[in-house]
């Protein structure tokens, strides 16, 4: 009895297969499920690659019947990528055209941000990034020393790590430890026949200039990949330097895609009886935009100015300019002319019903002043800052 069937399931074989059934298994479905048949089916491939990895060793099959894919969770890292697998069954290029299973490995990408103003993205710009990366050195052209210098490490056989199994409890640990001989090098150079100009490392750091053009429109979490452009290193292909644009935040605009939103601040004359804003675009343009006498705009009313927003990518047609109205009343005590009051009283309209209710029950109370975080406190339920603090004016306020 197996404690579980994932790696059987996944292979389409019985817990109790042969070696040969778990082979045959793997290479129809490898071949079935490869990227350069299915590209969509990547991860199915690697799912077999794995699967097949466990159940061909006799070793972890057993500790994967036993104790399932928990036991084995020390067993990460030691395996051959799914590419290689497969060309050890297959060879390179079965289904012709260019083949990764036989070309170099390919290294890591390196990956970088890069803040970008708003400014930026809506004119583009070109911008100079030094970054420092390793280069083949160019004296020994990779190998580290003399031709003919570099041994391969005895002690590890040139894998530069060695392999100890421990046994803890019910569970079997494979450690991989670096090989102290080598430093993990899986080579040995004598000191004497050491390159001089990268010390024997095979590499030199070398500090290079990339030109990043943010092209109008790009938006933020974009990557611009430089390819193979990350570091150097004798026997891979260098992987990908990415840079991802990250905007930062604006003080006048929000962006939402290819619009933009601004939040203006008007006077209640200007929104009562109209008149004209500005508002600094990205480009130094500033727009004067226009209120009509006679839209009474109100509190956090929102609205649009076509074209105004960013340009979009490539094709450079523009967003909407969306504009949130905040409606900044007169400071308290403004006048103290009666007249002047009486005059508004005239002229507004009395949008309320201000008349009393029909009854005998009706109790006079005054109003309490609140300071900005206490009515803040007032609206944000949160029960755990309501404790302490502001406590006898916020209840002042409740009843
Ligand atoms: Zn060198
Ligand atoms: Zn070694």
């Amino acid at each position: 009895m197996v404690k579980e069937t994932k790696f059987y399931d996944i292979l389409e074989i019985k817990p109790d297969a042969s070696e040969n059934e778990i082979k045959k298994a793997y290479k129809k479905l490898a071949l079935k499920y490869h990227p350069d048949k299915n590209p969509d089916t990547g991860e199915k491939f690697k799912e077999i690659a794995h699967a097949f990895e466990i159940l061909s060793d006799s070793q972890k099959r057993e500790i994967y019947d036993r104790y399932g894919e928990e036991g084995l969770s020390n067993e990460g890292g030691m395996g051959m990528s799914p590419e290689d697998l497969f060309a050890s069954f297959f060879g390179g290029g079965v289904f012709g055209g260019r083949s990764r299973s036989t070309g170099p490995k390919k290294g890591k990408n390196f990956k970088h941000a890069l803040k970008v103003s708003l400014e930026d993205f809506y004119n583009g710009k070109t911008t100079k990034l030094s970054l420092n990366k390793d280069v083949i050195c160019n004296t020994c052209e990779g190998r580290g020393g003399k031709e003919g210098a570099v041994k391969k490490c005895t002690s590890c056989d040139g894998t530069g790590y060695k392999v100890h199994l421990r046994t803890l409890g019910p569970m079997v640990q494979q450690i991989q430890q670096q090989c102290n001989e080598c430093h993990g090098q899986g080579e040995i150079i004598r000191e004497k026949d050491r390159c001089k100009t990268c010390n024997g490392k095979k590499v030199i750091n070398e500090r290079k200039v990339l030109e990043v053009h943010i092209e109008k429109g790009m938006k933020n979490g974009q990557g611009i990949t430089f390819y193979g452009e990350a570091d150097q290193a004798p026997g891979i292909e260098p992987g990908d330097v990415i840079i991802y644009l990250e905007e930062k935040p604006h003080d006048r605009f929000i962006r939402k895609g290819d619009d933009l939103v601004h939040t203006a601040k008007i006077d209640l004359l200007t929104s009562l009886a109209g008149g004209s804003f500005y508002i600094e675009h990205l480009d130094n343009r500033v727009l004067e935009v226009k209120i009509n006498p006679f839209e009474a705009i109100k509190q956090n009313e929102i609205k649009a100015i076509p074209s105004q927003g960013m340009p979009s990518h490539r094709h450079h047609t523009f967003g909407t300019l969306y504009i949130k109205f905040d409606i900044e009343f007169p400071e308290r005590n403004w006048t103290d002319d009666v007249n002047k009051l009486n005059l508004l009283r005239d002229i507004l309209p009395l949008s309320c019903v201000q008349n009393p209710p029909n009854t005998d029950h009706i109790e006079q109370v005054e109003l309490s002043s609140l300071d900005s975080i206490q009515q803040q406190n007032v609206l944000n339920n949160n029960p755990e800052e309501d404790d302490e603090g502001h406590g006898p004016n916020v209840q002042c306020a409740q009843q």
